[in-house]
């Protein structure tokens, strides 16, 4: 019979003949435990043995390969005291020099009379052929023509692994497949059996080419089918409140603002109350660049919730984050009201919005859990201090988690789990592309503001490498204010501490006032100050009693002043690109032009050069994924995303739609995967016990 993965799990690759003790302690120590684990350690990188060059051949600049023995190793210091490893290899025809740098470990690795392969640039010194730092892959006698390569450690060698893993595949034998032949011919994807050998002991490179993208698919099928699983499994089971959309109080809302909606906010509220009034708990992302107006539109959404009687939740990943939405929010709703039932018969009061986060005082605390469970607090909204025991609401009706890259799957249920099935909006404030947000968000529904309010002006950003761009920015400070406009300069991120940040924004503060801008009239802004002093400075800026204002990150988000046209970031490359996105946002917001300088940094800078060639969020989400790889950007500890070995959520984006819209239709047609085991096993064997029970529940 065909084996199943979960077989190959529950076998311990000491069942192999070539793995005693030690070497399965050797392979424990790189997470190799099981068979599968074996089979899945896929190879880093084949040699193509086709491409090898003679060494006699090999000309200046070329990128070469080649396979030669070792013939002398030698260690010696360099000029500049750096270790220096000589390495001469030969093969028949001809005398190769490699040398390392900072290498001292390749004395040990390479020892004389072992065969290699070495792949780098050629040069010549003195007439001689050498490869600096060249990649090493010590293949022994393989006679293969495609040579595998695994990730090796010290202990274990590739051909050891390599050696494993043919006997577990022989052992092995035929693969099951979870997907139907008609879907692999759909998909052009070759069967499992086949990619498995192929990925392992390849043919040809174009036999790994196909072996990858089978495998990988795997990867990402399993994930969509757990993912739309537990979409359809909400949508199945629960039975949310069903919101009355039609009620006054979001509607005066919308009426009160001071603009109108772009029709990018207007779809999405419309989109969000037919879920809200629909029966099922709403799941949906909303996703839009900084400024697109999203808070608008959270607003909303938990006013629904409040005239109907229900209360509403905003969790931020940040007390600094918590506090600017909620002045934020306190400021939109000034002046709103709703009935109150404990007074008399059509007595109204205003809507009550409380703020809970670590520093809430215990006093402050007592006073603010008793108005959520006597339900006179209508809108809380904190860090996951909203998550701690003792939070109790009377009625939560709708949930909005900001920055939702910053919680896990298991916060989001942990504050919804606060409701009876409440109603779950998710923001981000990072776009993040289209194809990511459908692996890491695929439970939930997605809605994209992607339109901006009308009458913003591109902002001009200018990375000034050097004293004489930093001057002009200093320059252009002064020219703004002079006409009238207001700045922002955002000080080094020193350091991760708050306290830190706080004095280094201080010196920074009294050195541009005593030294650069000594006519200006400038203001401090960090997040130590007590809140009153925060407020107190915002509010003075915001009245432009203040020309400039010098800030830590405490201004990334939510604060808003049109008036302000320039933005100076000092050393700009210690922040990330969406963060150093997040603060441009900052400026830009009226109708006159804006500006940003990126002070600083490495010239060579990847960020610093996107940051300055787009203002657009999505595009920048793009670059930051390619520059940091997915783990960093999607922030994200969900299994499976974590587990993804061969596939990429960069290079496979055309995998990604196919496996989502495959895995909806499997599903689909089959809720509980009945038909199909083999997948049923798999999607299992991603999630924990609870949730298994969860999703295969019928
Ligand atoms: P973000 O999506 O980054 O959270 P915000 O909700 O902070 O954006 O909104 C950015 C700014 O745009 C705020 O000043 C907000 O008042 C303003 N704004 C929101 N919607 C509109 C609109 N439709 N027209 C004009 N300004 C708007
Ligand atoms: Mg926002």
């Amino acid at each position: 019979m065909a084996r199943r993965l979960s077989q190959l799990a529950d076998l311990p690759v000491s069942v192999l003949n070539g793995v005693g003790a030690k070497s399965a302690a050797d392979l424990a120590a790189i997470d190799v435990l099981t068979v599968l684990d074996l089979l899945t350690h896929y190879p880093r990188r084949h040699v193509d043995r086709s491409r090898e060059a003679r060494i006699a051949d090999l000309r200046e600049g070329d990128d070469g390969l080649v396979l030669a023995e070792i013939k002398r190793v030698a260690t010696r210091r360099a000029r500049n005291h750096k270790i220096l490893v000589e390495v001469d290899v030969s093969d028949e025809s001809g005398f190769l020099r490699c040398t390392f740098f900072n290498q001292s470990w390749r004395a040990k690795q390479l020892s004389e009379g072992a065969n290699a392969a070495f792949f780098g640039k050629v040069t010549t010194f003195r007439g001689k052929r050498q490869m600096a730092n060249p990649l090493v892959d010590l293949i022994g006698n393989k006679t293969g023509k495609i040579v595998p390569i695994y990730p090796q450690s010290a202990d274990l060698s590739t051909w050891e692994i390599g050696r494993w893993v043919e006997e577990a595949l022989q052992r092995a034998g035929d693969f099951a497949d979870p997907l139907p032949q008609p879907v692999r011919d759909e998909l052009d994807v070759v069967d499992r059996t086949w990619a498995f050998r192929q990925i392992h002991q390849p043919d040809s490179m174009g036999a790994v080419g196909a072996a990858r993208k089978r495998l990988a698919f795997d990867e990402l099928f399993r994930l969509q089918v757990a993912l739309v699983m537990r979409k359809r499994a909400v949508e199945r089971e629960a039975k949310g409140i069903q919101h009355n959309v039609d009620g006054e109080l979001a509607q005066r809302f919308r009426q009160r603002l001071p603009f109108p909606l772009t029709g990018a906010q207007r779809r999405a509220i419309d989109q969000i109350e037919s879920d809200l009034a629909g029966v099922h708990p709403m799941h949906r992302l909303l996703q839009g660049d900084v400024g697109a107006g999203k808070t608008v539109v959270a607003v909303s959404a938990l006013l629904v919730s409040v005239q109907g009687g229900h209360q509403g939740a905003l969790m931020a990943p940040t007390e600094v984050l918590a506090e600017q939405h909620f002045l934020g929010v306190r400021s939109l709703l000034a002046d709103l009201t709703v009935p109150d039932e404990t007074g008399s018969l059509f007595e109204e009061r205003p809507v009550r919005v409380d703020l809970l986060t670590n520093r809430t005082t215990a006093k402050e605390r007592t006073r603010l859990l008793a108005g959520l469970d006597d339900g006179s607090v209508d809108i809380l909204i904190g860090t996951h201090a909203l998550l701690t025991e003792g939070v109790a609401f009377k009625d939560l009706g709708v949930v909005v988690i900001d920055e939702q890259h910053r919680f896990g799957v298991e916060q989001r249920a942990a504050l919804r789990g606060k409701g009876n099935d409440p109603d779950v909006l998710v923001m981000t404030a990072t776009p993040i592309p289209r194809t990511a947000a459908m692996t890491v968000y695929g439970d939930l529904d997605v809605t994209v503001l992607d339109e901006l309010p009308p009458g913003r002006t591109p902002i001009r950003t200018v990375w000034a490498r050097g004293p004489l761009e930093e001057a002009e920015a200093w320059a252009r400070v002064k020219a703004e204010v002079a006409a009238g406009r207001q700045a922002y300069v955002v000080c080094p991120l020193v350091d991760e501490s708050e306290r830190v940040q706080a004095r280094s924004a201080t010196d920074e503060f009294e050195r541009l006032r005593a030294e650069v801008f000594p006519d200006l009239r400038l203001g401090l802004l960090h997040g130590q100050m007590r809140p009153a002093d925060k407020e107190s400075a915002m509010a003075a800026f915001r009245r432009a009693e203040l020309d400039v204002l010098v800030a830590t990150t405490v201004i990334e988000v939510g604060v808003d002043v049109p008036n302000a046209t320039v933005m100076v970031i000092e050393d700009a490359d210690r922040f990330g690109i969406a963060q150093l996105h997040q603060l441009r946002g900052r400026v830009g917001r009226g109708a006159a032009e804006s500006w940003c300088y990126l002070l600083g940094g490495d010239p060579e800078s990847e960020r610093l050069a996107a940051v300055e060639r787009s203002t657009d969020g999505f595009a920048l989400a793009e670059v930051d994924l390619e520059i940091r790889g997915e783990g960093t950007v999607l922030g994200t500890k969900q299994k499976g995303v974590s587990d993804l070995k061969l596939a990429s959520l960069r290079r496979d984006r055309d995998l990604i739609e196919q496996a989502r819209s495959i895995a909806f239709r499997m599903v689909d047609a089959d809720p509980l995967l009945d038909d199909n085991p083999v997948l049923a096993d798999e999607v299992r064997a991603l999630l924990d016990d609870d949730e298994a029970a969860f999703l295969f529940k019928s």
